[in-house]
């Protein structure tokens, strides 16, 4: 067994096929809207999400970047909640390129909740407070622990953005694995949101990609400012085949990840009782509590890896392990016997 990556779902690599996909992809100029393979992938991702036009991305941070500031003037804020990937993980991009702030409300496991939304939200707030202009939501929640969103919530928090003249984005990075889990379409959680960005390079194992829908008006707005951010590609058709290959061939394999990212839970909840509850494991995140068992998560990661085994360090006490297209049944064995070593000392 080689080394076991499970520090995320972007370590993938391409497959053979997605390779040849890339290899075949006919291309144009994409600045030039003349990339044949970028134009149907954008319409592609659209549709299927209930949009009217889709913008190819080279992240998700971009699209994340370009979604929100089209919906939040400069100097109004985006509300978000504390363990939103837009708030910890972009670096601070919505303020030092938007002019976006942020306010952000509890979440625990990243769970949506209407309520706490509406009581933090300062729609109109005057000359003298800061405005809400819209709210950002994460499905799957990845700092959460992989958490589905339920789609009652996001449609609560719909109606209640329209009452309030609130626009909605949605971080859809891995909303390929919510709809795997719930059977919900992607089209139901696409229309809860003004703007979505959706990622290409998480489980679905393209190399590069993600993808920005919305209405037309707004991405038109979003195609200059991607220009304007350095993001204008052109013979990119190469990396939207991969994507389009992801979507035929990748989706519904998604299933064999959460039913492993489950089965490693299972084993360390066994071991180490605390770190973890399985019934929380949605989808192919799993996060692991270690300070339930008197150790820290630097130590943990190390121990993992003297057996072979790559995990992340997210808190202080807090490891992720993340299942994807690179992690087999057999990989998946060998990350159960190491986590039977390394948390049995806890
Ligand atoms: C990975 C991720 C993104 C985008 O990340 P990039 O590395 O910029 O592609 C956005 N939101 C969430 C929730 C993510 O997990």
């Amino acid at each position: 067994m080689g080394l076991v990556d499970l520090r995320s779902d972007t370590v993938t690599s391409p497959t053979a096929g997605m390779r040849q996909a890339m290899a075949d992809a006919v291309v144009g100029d994409d600045v030039y809207g003349e990339d044949p393979t970028v134009n149907a992938l954008e319409t592609r991702v659209a549709a299927l999400l209930g949009h009217e036009a889709g913008l190819f991305v080279p992240t998700g941070s971009m699209g994340n970047q370009l979604g929100v500031r089209l919906l939040v003037p400069p100097g109004t804020e985006l509300l978000c909640d504390e363990l939103a990937h837009v708030v910890r993980a972009e670096l601070g991009a919505h303020a030092a390129l938007g002019g976006v702030t942020t306010r952000t409300w509890r979440a625990p496991r990243g769970r949506l909740d209407p309520g706490a939304v509406s009581a933090l939200a300062a729609p109109d707030a005057g000359p003298y407070l800061v405005s809400t202009s819209a709210i950002a939501v994460e499905d799957t929640h990845n700092f959460g622990g992989g958490t589905v969103q339920d789609l009652g919530a996001m449609r609560a928090l719909r109606a209640y953005a329209d009452a309030n003249g609130l626009a909605l984005h949605l971080d859809g990075a891995r909303l390929w694995n919510a709809h795997v889990r719930t059977g919900v379409p992607l089209d139901a959680y696409g229309s809860t949101a003004d703007t979505v960005s959706v990622c290409l390079s998480k489980g679905l194992g393209a190399p590069v990609g993600s993808v920005l829908v919305g209405p037309s008006d707004l991405v038109g707005e979003a195609r200059v400012w991607r220009k304007r951010y350095g993001g204008g590609m052109r013979q990119v058709g190469i990396l939207a085949a991969a994507g389009q290959y992801a979507l035929d061939h990748h989706v519904e394999r998604l299933a064999d990840d959460h039913e492993r990212a489950r089965r490693f839970a299972q084993a360390c909840a066994e071991v180490a009782p605390g770190v973890v509850d399985p019934l929380t494991v949605d989808t192919n995140i799993v996060l692991l509590d270690v300070g339930a068992v008197g150790l820290a998560a630097s130590d943990v990661v190390s121990a993992f890896a003297d057996r072979g085994v790559r995990t992340y360090a997210v808190g202080p006490t807090a490891v992720r392990a993340v299942w994807h297209l690179d992690v087999d049944d057999a990989a998946t064995s060998a990350a159960v016997d190491a986590a039977r070593a390394v948390l049995a000392g806890g």
